[in-house]
């Protein structure tokens, strides 16, 4: 199952004052996308853009599709859904790049209720008192019961939602009103009050105000593995190709630092391990990359609302020599995380030619993973 976050930028919305759109204004030193987009590390991400926004877009690191929009939010999302067509995808979640601060809970409750319906977005009930007003004066009141404030993200089966915006005549105010005019149904979830879309001045101050108070939820989990050298010509470590005179013995690629880390972060979850999710029973991972385990750990912390803190793997072995390749493997494990790569750490040492690594008949990996939920 794979599900792409549509992330919406190719508004000019500049009620927020100052020159620039105010998904590109600064939250907390960096540019409100680049909180929106890490909200959605561990998922495919697709940015729509304003055609003039691109160069800003490229600033933003990491692994991110862009798609320029349309006149329309509608027309915008309808872009990114058609660029998606026959690469597999089975579930969209759509989401307003100036909702920041959506906390992983939201993105969970919204992945749950997928699993029962075509669609799902998540709202808040209404508190206040509703009023109707004329020339400044209360002209009337309104009933509350019923009502939501509607969020994002707003998720959809793909294949339903395309179909639906197809159908759509194109000028509508989000897609739940596209899914419905379908005739899909959408299940209601728990939305929170700190998925605030920034719209005016104050709504920064807000914003910052919450990134300040977040209560932490940190877990660490830590993973061990070894593979044994067999004949060969070349290695694979942390998503790099080395030259060696050996190779790595394994049902998959062998990648034994990329197995570490993936252990580590199935850990910290408490889930588990490689084995339990990729049965090495099954032919269908011989020779697998090991990329495919690692994107899976990532999209489990997506699912479970946490996001990677920061990891670390240390590689044991006399050689290959790690070190002139610590930076390859950092971008590499970096690009397959969806995360910066000030988060990721490879290093390496020797066991002073002591044991099985000293003597050089294998190769061991430790690595460690911190994972955060807001
Ligand atoms: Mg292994």
């Amino acid at each position: 199952m794979t599900t792409v976050a549509i992330i919406t930028a190719a508004g000019r919305g500049t009620r927020a004052g100052g020159d620039l759109p105010k998904q590109w204004q600064m939250l907390a030193g960096r540019p409100v996308l680049a909180h929106t987009l890490e909200a959605f590390a561990g998922f495919r991400r697709v940015l729509t853009i304003h055609p003039e926004d691109r160069a800003w877009a490229q600033t933003l690191g990491g692994d991110i599709e862009l798609v320029e929009g349309g006149a329309t939010r509608a027309a915008s999302v309808h872009n990114a859904l058609r660029a998606l067509a026959g690469s597999g995808v089975t579930r969209v979640l759509i989401h307003d790049g100036a909702r920041p601060l959506v906390p992983g809970s939201v993105i969970a409750n919204v992945l749950t209720a997928l699993d029962d319906h075509a669609g799902a977005a998540p709202a808040l009930p209404i508190s206040d008192a509703l009023w109707r007003g004329d020339a400044g004066l209360v002209s009337g009141t309104q009933d509350r019961s019923g009502l939501f404030r509607a969020q994002t993200p707003q998720g959809f089966r793909y294949d339903a939602i395309l179909a639906a915006h197809d159908a759509h005549p194109g000028n509508a105010a989000d897609d739940v009103e596209v899914a419905r005019a379908a005739g899909l149904t959408v299940a209601i979830v728990e939305g929170h009050e700190d998925n605030l879309k920034l719209t005016y001045p104050q709504d920064f101050q807000r914003a910052e105000a919450i990134l300040k108070g977040r209560r932490m939820d940190i877990r660490l989990g830590n993973g061990y593995d070894v593979h044994a050298f067999t004949d060969g010509d070349h290695v694979w470590l942390c998503g790099v190709k080395l030259p060696h005179g050996k190779a790595l013995l394994g049902h998959s690629d062998a990648d034994v630092g990329m197995h570490a880390l993936t252990d580590a972060i199935y850990g910290a979850l408490a889930e588990g391990d490689i084995g339990r999710h990729f049965p090495p029973s099954d032919p269908q991972w011989k020779g697998a990359d090991s990329a495919i385990f690692l994107r899976h750990a990532m999209e489990r912390v997506a699912a479970r609302g946490f996001s990677l803190a920061n990891c670390d793997v240390t590689l044991v072995c006399e050689r290959p020599k790690i070190g002139p390749h610590a930076e390859a493997m950092r971008a590499a494990l970096a690009k397959i995380m969806g995360v910066e790569m000030d988060r990721i750490s490879v290093k390496a040492t020797t066991s002073e030619r002591l044991g099985f690594t000293g003597r050089e008949e294998g190769i061991a990996a430790l690595a460690t993973a911190a994972l955060v939920r807001a």
